[in-house]
Protein backbone atom coordinates (compact mmCIF):
# COMPACT_ATOMS: atom_id res chain seq x y z
CA UNK A 1 0.00 0.00 0.00
CA UNK A 2 1.12 3.60 -1.13
CA UNK A 3 2.15 6.33 1.72
CA UNK A 4 -0.02 9.16 0.67
CA UNK A 5 0.80 12.80 1.21
CA UNK A 6 -0.34 16.04 1.08
CA UNK A 7 2.31 19.21 0.93
CA UNK A 8 0.42 22.21 1.63
CA UNK A 9 2.57 25.14 1.21
CA UNK A 10 2.16 28.44 -0.97
CA UNK A 11 6.04 28.01 -2.10
CA UNK A 12 6.76 25.83 -4.62
CA UNK A 13 10.79 25.99 -3.36
CA UNK A 14 9.35 24.85 0.16
CA UNK A 15 6.96 21.99 -1.70
CA UNK A 16 10.21 20.80 -3.48
CA UNK A 17 12.29 20.52 -0.34
CA UNK A 18 9.62 18.97 2.12
CA UNK A 19 8.93 16.17 -0.74
CA UNK A 20 12.89 15.49 -1.66
CA UNK A 21 13.08 15.32 2.80
CA UNK A 22 10.41 13.25 2.83
CA UNK A 23 11.02 10.98 0.04
CA UNK A 24 14.95 10.67 1.56
CA UNK A 25 13.49 9.63 4.97
CA UNK A 26 10.50 7.06 3.90
CA UNK A 27 13.21 5.72 0.82
CA UNK A 28 12.05 2.71 -0.53
CA UNK A 29 8.31 3.23 0.27
CA UNK A 30 6.12 3.74 -2.22
CA UNK A 31 5.01 7.14 -1.93
CA UNK A 32 1.98 9.20 -3.09
CA UNK A 33 2.61 12.84 -2.82
CA UNK A 34 -0.04 15.24 -3.60
CA UNK A 35 0.80 19.09 -3.58
CA UNK A 36 -1.65 22.30 -2.33
CA UNK A 37 -0.50 25.63 -2.84
CA UNK A 38 -3.53 27.28 -1.11
CA UNK A 39 -5.57 26.26 1.38
CA UNK A 40 -8.73 26.36 -0.82
CA UNK A 41 -7.39 23.36 -2.63
CA UNK A 42 -6.42 21.59 0.20
CA UNK A 43 -9.76 21.48 2.03
CA UNK A 44 -10.80 20.02 -0.91
CA UNK A 45 -8.17 17.74 -1.35
CA UNK A 46 -8.53 16.60 2.39
CA UNK A 47 -12.57 16.54 2.25
CA UNK A 48 -12.21 13.92 -0.17
CA UNK A 49 -9.81 11.44 1.09
CA UNK A 50 -7.34 10.54 4.33
CA UNK A 51 -3.90 10.98 3.74
CA UNK A 52 -1.26 9.00 5.78
CA UNK A 53 0.05 12.47 6.49
CA UNK A 54 -0.18 16.36 5.84
CA UNK A 55 2.18 18.67 5.85
CA UNK A 56 0.87 22.43 6.55
CA UNK A 57 2.43 25.78 6.13
CA UNK A 58 1.04 28.46 8.60
CA UNK A 59 1.88 31.54 6.59
CA UNK A 60 -0.31 31.46 3.43
CA UNK A 61 -2.15 34.21 1.98
CA UNK A 62 -5.93 34.19 1.81
CA UNK A 63 -6.36 31.34 3.77
CA UNK A 64 -3.64 30.90 6.71
CA UNK A 65 -2.80 27.56 8.14
CA UNK A 66 -4.36 28.20 10.97
CA UNK A 67 -7.93 29.06 9.60
CA UNK A 68 -7.39 25.99 7.35
CA UNK A 69 -7.32 24.20 10.75
CA UNK A 70 -10.36 25.57 11.94
CA UNK A 71 -12.34 24.82 8.83
CA UNK A 72 -11.30 20.80 8.88
CA UNK A 73 -12.43 21.03 12.70
CA UNK A 74 -15.52 22.38 11.25
CA UNK A 75 -16.35 20.39 9.04
CA UNK A 76 -15.12 17.08 11.22
CA UNK A 77 -12.40 16.20 8.66
CA UNK A 78 -9.82 14.33 10.62
CA UNK A 79 -6.11 14.03 9.08
CA UNK A 80 -2.92 14.01 10.87
CA UNK A 81 -1.39 16.92 10.17
CA UNK A 82 2.36 18.27 10.41
CA UNK A 83 2.93 21.80 10.82
CA UNK A 84 5.90 22.97 9.38
CA UNK A 85 6.97 26.34 10.26
CA UNK A 86 10.07 28.76 9.55
CA UNK A 87 8.94 31.29 12.41
CA UNK A 88 8.97 28.76 15.54
CA UNK A 89 7.48 30.52 18.17
CA UNK A 90 5.78 28.32 21.35
CA UNK A 91 2.38 29.85 21.50
CA UNK A 92 2.35 29.31 17.87
CA UNK A 93 2.50 25.53 18.69
CA UNK A 94 0.34 25.19 21.26
CA UNK A 95 -2.47 26.76 19.28
CA UNK A 96 -1.90 24.59 16.18
CA UNK A 97 -1.63 21.42 18.72
CA UNK A 98 -4.89 23.03 20.59
CA UNK A 99 -6.64 23.06 16.79
CA UNK A 100 -5.52 19.39 16.32
CA UNK A 101 -2.61 19.27 14.34
CA UNK A 102 -0.70 16.20 15.32
CA UNK A 103 2.80 18.03 15.32
CA UNK A 104 4.87 21.27 14.43
CA UNK A 105 8.60 21.45 13.28
CA UNK A 106 10.98 23.70 11.81
CA UNK A 107 11.07 24.17 8.41
CA UNK A 108 13.51 23.38 6.90
CA UNK A 109 12.99 20.09 9.30
CA UNK A 110 15.75 18.19 10.51
CA UNK A 111 15.79 14.13 9.83
CA UNK A 112 15.94 13.30 13.31
CA UNK A 113 12.34 15.53 14.82
CA UNK A 114 10.50 14.66 11.16
CA UNK A 115 11.66 10.73 12.00
CA UNK A 116 9.82 10.96 15.22
CA UNK A 117 7.03 12.54 13.91
CA UNK A 118 6.35 9.88 11.40
CA UNK A 119 6.94 7.02 13.64
CA UNK A 120 4.43 8.76 16.31
CA UNK A 121 1.96 8.60 13.25
CA UNK A 122 2.55 5.55 12.46
CA UNK A 123 4.08 5.73 8.93
CA UNK A 124 7.72 4.61 9.99
MG1 LIG B 1 4.16 30.27 3.21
Amino acid sequence: MAITILCIDDSKVSRTFIKRGLSDILQGADLQIEEASNARDALELCSRKRYDLVTLDLTMPDMSGYEFLEELRERSITQSIVVLTADIQPLAEQKVMELGATGYLEKPFDKEPMMTMLKQIGIL
